[in-house]
């Protein structure tokens, strides 16, 4: 089973209330390949919610305690955010995810690359928070931008 970003499958649950649809995501989800997860829902938030982002470094050094998630207004998520991590580490464990297909960019989702905490649009290397909990626990997690070659891989 694949384990996908739900907002990849299409399910409007963004910040700001819109999807990422990606379609080859979305037929593994038609051929009962993937099932969908959003670890900022799991983590206890709502859509739309405020935008944050990983201030101070990324995903991995949010699980070492060295860097914070911080919405744009300022306030502190970082709890929440490792909440939605270990809840959708869990299901990947449940449903023995052989592969797992992120959003990318993301400070939960990202898996190459990250917002850098500045809120201007500007990305740098690095995991979201959910991806780098996942990673550490032995899963292959990659994003829709290289969905294509895993799917080659296999
Ligand atoms: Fe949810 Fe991840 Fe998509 Fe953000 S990128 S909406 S956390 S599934």
């Amino acid at each position: 089973m694949i384990l996908v970003s739900s907002c990849l499958a299409g399910l409007k649950v963004r910040y700001n209330g819109t999807d990422s649809l990606d379609v080859r995501i979305l037929e593994l989800m038609r051929e009962n390949k993937a099932i969908s997860v959003c670890p900022e829902l799991l983590g206890g938030f709502s859509t739309p919610r405020e935008p944050a982002e990983i201030i101070g470094g990324d995903g991995e050094d949010v699980l070492d305690g060295k860097a914070k998630i911080i919405e744009k207004s300022g306030r502190d998520v970082t709890e929440l955010y490792i909440k939605g991590a270990n809840l959708t580490l869990l299901k990947a464990q449940e449903v023995g995810a052989t592969l797992v297909v992120l959003k990318e960019n993301s400070p939960s989702c990202g898996s190459a690359t990250i917002y850098n905490g500045d809120f201007k649009g500007k990305k740098k290397v690095g995991n979201g928070v959910t991806a780098a909990l996942l990673k550490r626990h032995g899963f292959t997690v990659t994003s829709e931008e290289r969905l294509f070659d895993h799917l080659v891989e296999k």
